[in-house]
């Protein structure tokens, strides 16, 4: 692995998900925008990282494995991102598809919701945008609300619509969090805490959520992503040295017209934290 790397992209969406970008378009782009080291990061799947690291290989361009498993955790929806593991390990493959598996009913139940508020054909018209029938994401809802004129744009829909207490939110239990970290460090990979300042924890449920994650074998949270602040900066950073966690950085980047942080884009880690790719140097593909 190259030394000193700053620019390291380790979450982002590809068409196998909920991103609209080919992994191979998003391999272009990373390169393109400097990114030094790349990880895709699928929701709950990893049908899409032998293209990436291949295409990654094509450009040059280092390349760790990455997923973003949905779990449930205190009643609220955690991501945890694994990163640099075996894609082939059979315990990972099961537990993501088993992650997967309830997609479908859920998007149908969120159809019959919006429905009900008079939005018609919701499921159909998701699936126009869904790349992977296996992954029906609230995403693809939002693209086609915005094709309907529900809204202007997904992130209003998410404001009105899909969110907790709003027409097409369905309840729904994702994988465990003790599941999660198993599948992934089960195959040779670390678990990092996704963009943790989104959760809506009070202090005692945000500190149960890091020290269970810490006692279970979680290694890494996300310091600086698309969804933080400048002040999330700060705070996170502070949770990777109270939990000795390795500090991670991505964008989240989903698509060019949606997303507000390109791939390659955001400041990086502060120096006193230990990156996390340090840990991974053996697993990147070069
Ligand atoms: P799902 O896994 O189907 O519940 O969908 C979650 C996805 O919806 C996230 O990964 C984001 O891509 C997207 N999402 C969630 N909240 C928002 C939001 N407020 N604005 C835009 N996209 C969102
Ligand atoms: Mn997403
Ligand atoms: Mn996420
Ligand atoms: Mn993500």
């Amino acid at each position: 692995m190259p030394v000193n790397i700053q620019n390291a992209d380790l979450h982002c969406h590809s068409n196998v998900s909920d991103g609209t970008l080919t992994p191979e378009e998003l391999a272009a782009r990373a390169k393109a925008n400097g990114v030094e080291l790349w990880a895709l990061t699928d929701h709950d799947e990893v049908g899409g990282q032998q293209r990436a690291a291949q295409a990654a290989a094509a450009l040059g361009l280092p390349y760790l494995s990455g997923t973003e498993i949905s779990v449930t955790f205190a009643g609220e929806t955690v991501h945890i991102v694994g990163l640099g593991f075996d894609v082939a390990d059979p315990g990972l493959a099961a537990g993501l598809a088993r992650t997967r598996g309830g997609r479908e009913l859920r998007a149908r139940e969120m159809s019959a919701d919006l429905e009900r508020v008079g939005i018609a054909g919701a499921y159909e018209g998701a699936l126009k945008y869904v790349g992977n029938p296996d992954l029906i994401s609230r995403t693809h809802f939002a693209r086609y609300l915005v094709e309907v004129g529900a809204c202007r744009d997904t992130q209003e829909v998410f404001r009105k619509y899909l969110t907790e207490g709003k027409p097409g939110y369905v309840e729904h239990r994702w994988a465990t969090l003790d599941d999660a970290v198993a599948w992934i460090t089960g195959a040779g990979g670390i678990a990092v805490v996704a963009h943790p300042g989104r959760y809506k924890f009070s202090a005692n449920e945000e500190y149960a959520l890091f020290s269970h994650f810490k006692d279970i074998g979680g290694r890494g949270v996300e310091v600086v992503t698309g969804s933080h602040t400048a002040q999330d900066y700060v705070k996170y950073a502070g949770v990777a040295a109270e939990f000795g966690l390795f500090a991670s950085r991505g964008s989240d980047f989903h698509s060019p017209s949606e997303s507000h942080t390109d791939l390659g884009s955001l400041p990086f880690l502060s120096s006193g934290l230990s990156p996390v790719w340090e840990a991974l140097s053996e697993r990147v593909q070069v």
